[in-house]
């Protein structure tokens, strides 16, 4: 098959042949139709997150069951899927409780320590294959299906992890970002009016197109002022963080009004001072977010075939045009996902 191998970090990608996948005992071989290209995946490239290269990277899949191993009974050949990106055990009690992410046998990522979608053929267990549901024309649009499972998923169980309501005043900060515009979207979907907080001031008509109400440019001056005066001093009922810098987190928790939750995901790790008597006088709340369950990939996927929200992907290219994709997301140059097309 003809796969995009990544030999080392920051090197190019080596479009070449190699031996199509055989599936073993519970697992599953899909070919691939598009391929998600987002920062998470970046990453690897440009070797500031770890994974054992050489390797096949990508994991927002949509696709079709090409073949299935030994004991594999629920896919069959033809069968359209996607895939869920953490390889989880399925029998330890997070897993068996619906929190996969937190998995206590957790092997990793795909396209991290086994090989993705950047490829024809993708194998995996088959437990990280979720079929698609009827509605989603995967052959048509298999680059916006494919990036269901993590760039809308990951919003999604974030509204939900914050307790977002209809009626909520919700801020995105790095709302521009590939998944600060999904997440712009589902707050749209669930009903809160959205405060998108950003730097790139050449996202911000994106950020009003996916559903916000206001912009905040972040490099412009206080930004819990601004979202306070946004707010007419309630202060916000949650804030999402993408970006989860000292900054970002500081000026999140001090726009909360009472009761508020600020979710962070922790894009950059660093540590982070926030003042526990803010937290106490009004009741705020720190919460912290981790990729999805199985179940809210399978929630989402209804929701995009029921035609209720739509993935922003405004950037798809052949296997051919990987390296040039990932220069436009290195330099932050995608709005939302970009994608590659591989059949
Ligand atoms: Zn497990």
């Amino acid at each position: 098959m003809r796969a995009l191998v990544l030999e080392a970090a920051n090197e190019p990608f080596r479009l070449t042949d190699v031996p199509d996948p055989t599936p073993g005992p519970g697992e599953a071989v899909a070919r691939v139709f598009a391929c998600g290209a987002g920062l998470t995946i970046q990453h690897i490239k440009a070797g500031r997150s770890p994974a054992a290269l050489p390797r096949i990277i990508g994991h927002e899949i949509a696709g079709e069951i090409a073949e299935v191993g030994a004991g594999v009974a629920d896919l069959k050949f033809g069968d359209p899927v996607t895939a869920y990106y953490y390889l989880f055990c399925g029998h330890c009690r997070p897993c068996l409780s619906g929190y996969e992410p937190l998995c206590q046998n957790l092997a990793g990522q795909i396209g991290k320590v086994c090989d993705g979608g950047y490829a024809e053929y993708i194998k995996l267990p088959a437990r990280n294959f979720i079929k698609l549901p009827e509605g989603l024309d995967h052959r048509t649009h298999p680059a916006e299906i494919g990036v269901i499972a993590d760039a809308l998923a990951t919003p999604y169980k974030v509204l939900r992890r914050g307790r977002v309501r209809r009626g909520d005043v919700v801020a995105v900060f790095g709302a521009g970002g590939g998944l600060g515009i999904h997440q712009l979207l589902m707050a749209k979907w669930a009903g809160a009016r959205i405060i998108a907080v950003d730097i790139a001031r050449d996202k911000f008509d994106a950020c009003r197109s996916a559903g916000a109400d206001e912009v905040v440019d972040a490099s412009a001056g206080d930004v819990a002022e601004a979202l306070a005066e946004l707010t007419r001093g309630r202060g916000l009922d949650v804030a999402i963080d993408y970006v989860s810098s000292s900054a970002t987190l500081g000026a999140a928790v001090k726009a909360l009004g009472p009761l508020g939750r600020l979710v962070t995901l922790a894009g950059a790790g660093q540590d982070a001072r926030i003042p526990l008597s803010m937290l106490r006088q009004s009741e705020k709340e720190v919460l912290a977010s981790r990729y999805v369950s199985r179940a809210e990939v399978i929630d989402v996927l209804e929701i995009v075939a029921r035609g209720e929200v739509w993935p922003v992907v405004t950037d798809i290219r052949p296997m051919e045009e990987a390296e040039e994709l990932h220069a436009l997301l290195e330099e932050s140059k995608v709005t939302g996902r970009a994608a590659l097309r591989i059949a």
